[in-house]
């Protein structure tokens, strides 16, 4: 069976069990966070079976806050330094990231220790504990809050991309024609906004699961205070001797991958069928390089200007709606 039929098959399965009914599925919460700690999630991907609801869920549950882009789209000077990027025609695509599509599934064969493997991967944005995407966007727009999550402001950004050219796996995704770039100087800057998974960061607000958590039905994926997370993944890695991925990249993230495959076998895989990215190999800790952090603090008071600034003209603007 193709991994697509495959996954057709599953999430029928998955929808006569009553595994799509997300509202009706509320059983377990988001676990107390102590103040100032981050959260966390583990991805049991060795019990990952590629039903997608996951996928389905967040589509649908974050569908309020994807791009309505105004078109025709202006014209951009010269004519081709900023390469439009239209994602609106295509919003059914869920087999990659697009700004339509925050989270979709890696599907590898693989062989280990003598034995096959047949696994998925849910990939969406790692919430890296020190993001160069917050620490280097220009305009403040891109900012990690105090629970840990990364979000990017959709009326601050100004589509630039410089947070997806510093992120090590290329999660945020641009579509023309949203955003500030259009009021300020749409022939001469930006060319748009970046969109990626944010933690369902307004559920969570409400004691509420992510979407893609709640939704999954083998409970494959969960999220609590980081610690209490990277103890829930090395158990079930010691369970099946497997490995994680996820703790130390970057300098440290807040998602975790467990597999009973070394990443770097999947890594491998995942080039060689020809997946679409993002990858699964070590990433360094780019916000160590000196280049970065130096760019981080210059930057920093440009960008907390511009942000408060932001959030004042939006309180401004709530207060007279
Ligand atoms: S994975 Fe990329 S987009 Fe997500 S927080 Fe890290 S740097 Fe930012
Ligand atoms: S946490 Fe929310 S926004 Fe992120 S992938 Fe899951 S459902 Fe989508
Ligand atoms: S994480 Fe859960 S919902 Fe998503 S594909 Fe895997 S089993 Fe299905």
């Amino acid at each position: 069976m193709s991994n697509i039929s495959r996954r057709s098959f599953l999430k029928k399965a998955a929808a006569s069990a009553g595994g799509l009914a997300l509202a009706a599925s509320a059983p377990r919460a988001v676990a107390a966070s102590p103040k100032g700690a981050e959260l966390a999630t583990v991805l049991d991907i060795g019990r990952c079976i590629g039903c997608g609801a996951c996928v389905d869920a967040c589509r649908t549950i974050n569908n309020f806050k994807f791009p309505r882009p105004e078109k025709p789209f202006p014209a951009m000077s010269p004519q081709d330094r900023v390469k439009v990027e239209d994602w609106s025609e295509k919003q059914n695509v869920d087999s990659r990231l697009t700004p339509y599509n925050w989270l979709f599934l890696q599907t590898v064969d693989v062989s280990y220790k003598g034995k096959d493997y047949l696994i998925h991967i849910p990939r969406r944005c790692m919430h890296c504990q020190n993001p160069p995407c917050a620490n280097l966007c220009p305009f403040g727009a891109a900012r990690k809050l105090e629970n840990g999550i990364t979000v990017i402001h959709p009326d601050i950004c100004f589509g630039g991309a410089k947070c997806k050219a510093v992120c090590p796996w290329k999660i945020p995704q641009r579509q023309t024609g949203v955003g500030l770039y259009l009021k300020m100087m749409p022939r001469f800057a930006g060319n748009g906004v970046l969109f990626k998974c944010d933690r369902c960061f307004d559920r969570i607000d409400k004691g509420k699961l992510p979407a893609c958590i709640e939704i999954c039905p083998e409970q494959i994926q969960h999220i609590g205070p980081r610690e209490a997370m990277l103890e829930k993944a090395r158990a079930i890695a010691k369970d099946y001797d497997g490995f994680i991925y996820g703790d130390t990249e970057n300098g440290g993230t807040n998602t975790f991958y467990v597999s009973p495959v070394p990443f770097e076998v999947l890594d491998r895989a995942l080039k060689e069928q020809a997946q679409p990215g993002p990858h699964l190999a070590s990433v360094k800790n780019s916000m160590a390089i000196s280049e970065n952090l130096g760019k981080a603090l210059l930057l920093a008071p440009l960008a907390g200007a511009l942000a408060a600034g932001a959030s004042i003209a939006g309180k401004l603007k709530n207060s007279r709606d």
